[in-house]
């Protein structure tokens, strides 16, 4: 069931960026397994998945215990408390969702003392909700400058979520607009797309798409 759903949504990221005359080695899959069995993780890692996501800090520290964590790479895509970044900066190779200087800061201090350089993604509110985390499109540029001056993490893309739709070309503008901003300040990673929309994201120049339910949930 896994297998068969990667498989499908593999063919698909291919597609999409076929269609626009990207190379499909070119977008990183990364699984969500924030809804997953441990199985059904199994079975995905079986089939290939090298990349995990999770959005909580707590439950990738958890699934880690049960997995042969060693041959995966890590990625924390929800909501981190500062507090937080101790463990986060421990486990996970990208943080996709950082949203403030403050948790800059402590990511940065944290990988100091743990003698890391840690790989970070700036979260993105590219379409404004109120709902959604992340910093306003005009920020980037000051928060870029401010975070540069920390040693110990690195910073090589941004992340966004587009609202939820029930037709993908809605977030079309959303995606083309942090592909922008990302060419704008030379960052070449460009985490967007999930199961309600990765093709369009991957058609906008995605880098990693997220996707849980069609994996897991046959959503697709
Ligand atoms: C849950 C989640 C995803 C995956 O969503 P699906 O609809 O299950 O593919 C992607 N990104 C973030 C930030 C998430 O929280």
């Amino acid at each position: 069931m896994v297998g068969e759903n990667l498989t499908k949504v593999r063919e698909r990221i291919q597609k999409a960026a076929l269609r626009v005359g990207r190379d499909p080695h070119s977008v990183k899959l990364v699984a969500v397994t924030k809804k997953a069995e441990i199985d059904e993780v199994r079975g995905a890692i079986e089939a290939g998945v090298t990349d995990i996501g999770e959005n909580r800090v707590k439950d990738a520290l958890l699934k880690r215990e049960l997995l042969d964590s060693h041959i995966l790479n890590w990625h924390m895509i929800g909501h981190l408390q500062s507090k937080k970044a101790k463990d986060a900066v421990r486990i996970f190779s990208v943080i996709h969702s950082v949203d403030t200087i403050k948790l800059a800061r402590a990511i940065d201090k944290a990988a100091g003392s743990s003698g890391k350089v840690q790989d970070i993604f700036i979260e993105v509110n590219v379409s404004g909700e109120k709902s959604k985390f992340g910093i306003a499109p005009g920020a980037l540029e000051g928060f870029l400058k401010e975070a540069g001056r920390l040693k110990n993490i690195n910073i090589p893309g941004v992340m966004t979520m587009a609202p939820f739709a029930d037709d993908a070309e809605k977030a079309r503008p959303y995606f083309r607009e942090l592909k922008k901003l990302a060419d704008a300040h030379n960052l070449k990673e460009v985490s967007m797309g999930m199961t309600q929309d990765f093709e369009v994201a991957v058609e906008e120049g995605a880098t990693m798409v997220r996707i849980g339910s069609a994996i897991f949930r046959g959503e697709l």
